[in-house]
């Protein structure tokens, strides 16, 4: 197993993951109580850290914050999209609920070299994108790592807490500006307990799995300050890593095949699809006699995970592919067709919601230029 928040991640086995790393699973009762959110009901979110302390602060009425970001190293993809939709659902739990999205800019500099300028076109978009999946803009904060004077200010006093030797058991040998951009995220996860947004209270961060070395650093920082800042250990919610649709286990942004994003030209979306990996049989006749194997297919994945909400559909396609009903040419236009419609009509709402995006941007950059103590 290998966990690398800034480069490829190979996890197959979560629950080695959640012993090892000490992340609770997804209890069954925990389930029961979040069925209506698909990524919890249908698996893919597999573990938690304190998900019971964030949940009952929201559910008595108490204020809390959700805390995610994106580094804008290109278009939302599939992976991106879990994330954001995950911020809206428990943003939705509760009317004193806020979110905190964060665009790590600093992180793309020092970690892919990209420059602020680009980060920040890119960061439009990603905004764009989060609003047209349903974010609530009056109850969101949003902002670039760069213009944040209190998330810079928080990470340089976390810089005390920290030696290379934490660091380095937690991420391995790294460049220094990728430990400064981990205490930066830090800063992320602990701003929207500072006197700026109303002090100290539970935030809960949904992130994929490979995230949770941050979570740990910060969980550390926080503990550490819990005397003089009162900061609460902040809880996290992770999902699995997005495999890619040519069946590997993490999908590569350095191969624009391997994944869907929200962006992609409809055609082209088409042709990935008709490419992907599947969980078929070498031919019909066999397809037919034997079944197919959904639990391999990364076009099952796009039913389960992405695309389809109503579970009877995805049921059907599950008894449909393992009796041998389904073939996998039929299945993937299915499939095809319901993408084709979802992205076009995202990509149609989402132009029209790049003003609100930036006035966004703005309004967030004002908020996190103030001193966070
Ligand atoms: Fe996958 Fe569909 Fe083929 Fe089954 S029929 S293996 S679900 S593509």
């Amino acid at each position: 197993m290998k966990i690398d928040p800034w480069g490829v991640s190979d996890i197959k086995d979560y629950d080695r993951l959640c012993k090892e790393f000490g992340v609770s699973s997804i209890s069954e009762d925990l389930r029961n109580t979040l069925r209506d959110n698909k990524y919890i009901r249908r698996r893919m979110v597999f573990g938690h850290r304190d998900l019971d302390l964030f949940l009952n602060a929201a559910l008595k009425g108490e204020e809390v914050a959700i805390m995610s970001g994106i580094k804008p190293t290109g278009v939302f993809h599939l992976g991106s999209k879990i994330t954001a939709e995950q911020m809206i659902y428990f943003q939705r739990i509760s009317s004193k609920a806020y979110v905190f999205y964060s665009i790590a800019d600093l992180e793309a500099y020092a970690d892919n070299g990209i420059p602020l300028k680009e980060s920040s076109e890119t960061a439009i978009i990603n905004v764009a994108d989060i609003i047209t999946l349903g974010l609530d803009p009056n109850r969101a904060i949003v902002y670039k790592q760069s213009d944040a004077l209190a998330v810079q200010d928080l990470a340089f006093i976390f810089s005390r807490d920290v030696t290379m030797s934490m660091l380095e058991a937690i991420y391995g040998k790294r460049p220094p500006g990728l430990y400064f951009s981990a205490l930066i995220q830090a800063g992320d996860i602990l701003v929207p307990q500072t006197k700026i947004f109303g002090g100290p209270k539970p935030v809960l961060v949904p992130v994929g799995a490979d995230q949770d070395p941050h979570i740990r650093l910060t969980r550390d920082i926080a503990s550490k300050h819990r005397r003089d800042f009162k900061f609460v250990e902040p809880s996290s919610v992770y999902h699995k890593l997005v495999r890619s649709l040519k069946g590997d286990y993490k999908m590569s942004k350095r191969d624009p095949y391997s994944m869907i994003t929200l962006s992609d030209d409809l055609d082209e979306m088409v042709k990935k699809v008709m490419n992907a990996f599947t969980g078929g049989r070498a031919t019909i006749r066999e397809q037919k006699e034997l079944g197919g194997e959904p639990w391999k297919c990364s076009v099952y994945e796009l039913y389960l995970y992405h695309f389809v909400d109503d579970d009877k559909l995805v049921e059907r396609v599950y008894e449909e592919c393992v009796s041998g009903m389904r073939i996998c040419g039929d299945c993937k236009k299915e499939i095809s067709e319901i993408v084709v419609k979802f992205l076009k009509e995202h990509q149609i709402k989402r132009e029209k919601n790049i003003d609100l995006a930036i006035r966004l941007l703005e309004k967030g950059a004002e908020l996190v230029r103030r001193k966070p103590f």
